[in-house]
């Protein structure tokens, strides 16, 4: 196996440059060599899945299959070198190596390794950060639509599994890997970047008619790129953000995990938030025990208080939460003020639950208690520290007293959830937000989502039987739509389980 791992290396270093090419430019012959090679790569890893075993897991002698040693082999994939193919904006065309590897099936494949797991197999495969997340994006944007919808659902369900089952107290980092960890790379804002380019530029994100479970009845690019990013944020953000709060509380680990992720979620806000002000089907969005948006900002500002005091924590880290989280908080007081005033002091009380817990851990914070007396949003944001946001801060304080929030528009009129309403026009906004919300129009309702992607109608739903979400069975009517997204279309369930959960939930949820 050691032999076989070496080999495809070794091929992938061969191929590199060439694999680096946008896949218009590259030497006849390259795709279909490229295409064979990832052949090998995805048998490889599939064959490494089904027959791992415990001397496999535990590198005893005679080590031979393991999952994980397929990683890089898998989730590396070439992009060109130029920036503008890279993280700036959405390419015209994927890179050769992704076009090579979509050719071979990349994308279900994925999704397969990841829903196999216990007894079938012992590891399914995770999608870490550490890899290439705008080669990830070109995926997005690129892959076959029903394949990456059903990715994209595939990946929710298994957060929300990992994050229902039991971990031991102060067993965080498992927690981590077994839940939001799994999916990093479909949490990175690059596409949310690319969405808001492509609605800047005015680029063809048209969607045309589409019906039920056509496949790939959108075309590849920007459309595709705006169904991806709205199943997204429909489905797998808010199970994320649930995810999040005993990963933070474990404070111990922050400093392993707590930073990526909670700043990917954090760039996302905007975007959410600007989608609930101005689309009447969105108002929904970030609202609920669903979402814990108290949660979110209190795991961030409890973060923001540990490594503002810890001189051991990595700086770069801080450097880009701070910055991530005052972006986020700009476009909530603007878009989403009664939201934001609801969740803020539970989001403070949540940040002190973490300094408790890191001083019970015997953790330094090396904070004097007046400062945190004098209160979590003026420790952060208050003046002489390193992230001093003076207005901001001020705005949050209005909030936090009970002050005018100001408007909240996403008072839509409660029962409108047409999805062809006019979005809310709001007045006055800061140009970077008005952007946001430029972009937010570009995201489908729900409705659309389900008409591309039919899955299971419960959105608790952990069943990951089966190679894939698009070929999940739905045999079990439910009553008529919630009408979260109009359509009042019949509801299917995987299980009469899961039709009785979502109904003791209550409509809508
Ligand atoms: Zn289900």
């Amino acid at each position: 196996m050691s032999l076989l791992l070496r080999a495809l290396k070794c091929a992938r270093e061969a191929c590199r440059n060439e694999a680096a090419y946008a896949a218009g430019a590259a030497s006849p012959g390259a795709l279909s060599r490229l295409g064979r090679l990832w052949e090998v790569r995805l048998a490889a890893a599939e064959r490494a899945q089904l027959v791992e075993d415990d001397q496999s897991m535990y590198g005893g002698r005679g080590r031979r299959w393991h999952l994980s040693d397929f990683g890089p082999v898998l989730l590396h994939l070439e992009l060109p070198p130029s920036a503008d193919t890279g993280l700036a904006e959405l390419p015209v065309a994927p890179s050769l190596d992704v076009a090579a590897a979509l050719g071979a099936g990349y994308v279900s494949r994925i999704e397969r390794m990841m829903r196999r797991c216990r007894p079938e197999v012992r590891t399914s495969l995770s999608l870490l950060e550490e890899f290439n997340p705008a080669a990830w994006a070109q995926m997005l944007a690129f892959g076959p639509l029903r394949e990456t919808l059903s990715l994209l659902a595939t990946a929710a369900k298994k957060v929300r599994k990992g994050a229902a089952e039991p971990v031991a107290e102060y067993q965080a980092r498992l927690y981590y890997i077994s839940s939001v960890g799994c999916v990093e790379l479909l949490l990175s804002p690059v596409p949310l970047r690319w969405l808001r380019g492509v609605a800047a530029g005015g680029a063809a994100a048209d969607l045309g008619p589409f019906g039920v479970g056509e496949p790939d009845s959108l075309a590849a690019g920007p459309p595709r790129l705006r169904a991806a990013v709205s199943y997204i944020a429909h489905h797998l953000l808010p199970t994320a953000f649930r995810a999040m709060p005993p990963i933070v509380l474990d404070a111990a680990r922050l400093s392993h995990n707590g930073y990526p992720i909670t700043i990917s979620l954090l760039r996302w806000l905007p975007l959410l938030a600007a989608a609930r002000a101005t689309l009447p089907w969105a108002s929904s969005l970030l609202s609920g025990p669903e979402w814990g948006l108290a949660e979110l900002l209190g795991c961030t500002l409890g973060q923001a208080l540990l490594s503002g005091m810890d001189d051991v924590d990595d700086r770069g880290g801080m450097n880009s939460l701070l910055p991530a989280l005052a972006e986020a908080l700009w476009a909530l007081v603007h878009l989403a003020p009664e939201l934001l005033a609801a969740a803020l002091p539970g989001a403070v009380a949540f940040a002190r639950r973490v300094e408790v817990a890191a001083t019970a851990l015997d953790i330094d914070v090396g904070i004097s208690g007046a400062t945190i007396e004098s209160g979590v949003l003026q420790a952060v944001f208050g003046p002489g520290g390193d992230s001093s946001e003076p207005e901001l801060l001020a705005m949050l304080q209005r909030l936090l007293t009970g002050g005018a929030p100001g408007r909240d528009f996403a008072a839509a009129p409660s029962g409108s959830t047409s999805a062809s309403s006019s979005p809310v026009v709001v007045p006055d906004l800061p140009a970077d937000l008005a952007e946001w919300v430029a972009a937010s129009a570009l995201l489908l309702p729900p409705a659309d989502l389900r008409l591309l992607l039919p899955c299971c109608a419960n959105p608790r739903c952990t069943n990951l039987g089966g190679p894939s979400e698009r070929e999940m069975q739905l045999p079990v009517r439910g009553g008529d739509g919630d009408g979260d997204g109009g359509g009042g279309g019949e509801q299917r369930y995987c299980s009469q389980g899961c039709a009785e959960e979502h109904r003791g939930a209550g409509p809508g949820r």
